[in-house]
């Protein structure tokens, strides 16, 4: 059942008490229908993300396309996959997005660094907009979703040099002309990123609560890393579900044996 509308000064409060400071830089990653309803969504939630932020916070988003088969442009290509919120963001007067396949869009006061030109490969490591928000020492916060959808994850691996890779493509425009560039990126079906829930949690290093109606975790970019590095450092396929579960995870197990080339 959907519960009564919730308003922007409402939801702003409720980050607020949740941690998120005002001066943040914060990444956020929503599932807009479990936030619903609330007041103008969803610029509603992002205006109220904006007034908890206050003038000198930074909003980032994720702002990437899943169409690896035409050129990404910034002003023109949608955001599909990572929900309405995200798609609605970069759209916005002042929104900053990054020129790459793998874009985030950011406005405020960091939003021009966390923007700025990022290599295709690897897509999330310490020079990209997760690594920026990382390097700020940025909060991650999690709308309606798991840290399955925590992109910060990647950033660890990255930063722990697993071996795993699964084979990716994008296009883009070389001599005026689209053209296809083979690369290979860490990436499995991210289902055990929700791993990072419980260790975050043990150690007290995550904060629980509801934005609009939906379930809300905010931790810092620095913890997460942090924690998932451990762990990666302990078990390099940690994340990686056992073989013949799904097509993605046995991929990247077997990239390590046979390196992709
Ligand atoms: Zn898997």
């Amino acid at each position: 059942m959907l519960g009564p509308a919730i308003s922007r000064s409402q939801i702003a409060k409720q980050l607020r008490d949740l941690g998120v400071g005002p001066g943040s830089v914060l990444l956020v990653h929503t599932s807009f229908s479990k936030i619903t309803p609330v007041e103008d969504a969803p610029q509603g939630l992002i205006a109220a993300l904006r007034l908890a932020l206050g003038r000198e916070g930074t909003l980032v988003m994720p702002s990437m396309t899943e169409d690896d088969d035409r050129p990404f442009d910034s002003k023109t290509t949608p955001c599909i996959g990572m929900g309405i919120v995200s798609d609605m963001f970069w759209r916005l007067p002042g929104v900053l997005r990054s020129d790459n396949p793998s874009a985030f869009a950011a406005v405020g006061e960091q939003a021009v660094r966390i923007t700025a030109p990022h290599p295709i490969d690897p897509p999330h490591g310490l020079d990209s907009p997760v690594g920026r928000v990382y390097e700020l020492d940025g909060q991650v916060l999690l709308l309606g979703v798991g840290h399955d959808a925590n992109t910060t994850i990647h950033l660890a691996e990255s930063l722990a040099g697993v071996r795993y890779r699964r084979k990716k493509y994008v296009t883009v425009v070389k001599d005026g002309k689209p053209t296809r560039v083979d690369y290979q990126e860490i990436d499995h079906c991210c289902q055990n990123f929700n791993l990072v829930d419980r260790w975050l949690e043990e150690r007290g290093l995550q904060r629980k609560g509801y934005v609009g109606h939906a379930e809300a975790r905010l931790a810092q970019s620095q913890n997460i890393v942090t924690v998932a590095v451990e762990q990666l450092r302990m078990n390099e396929t940690i994340f990686l579900h056992p073989k013949g579960v799904d097509v993605e995870c046995d991929e990247a197990r077997e990239s390590i044996a046979t390196p992709v080339q």
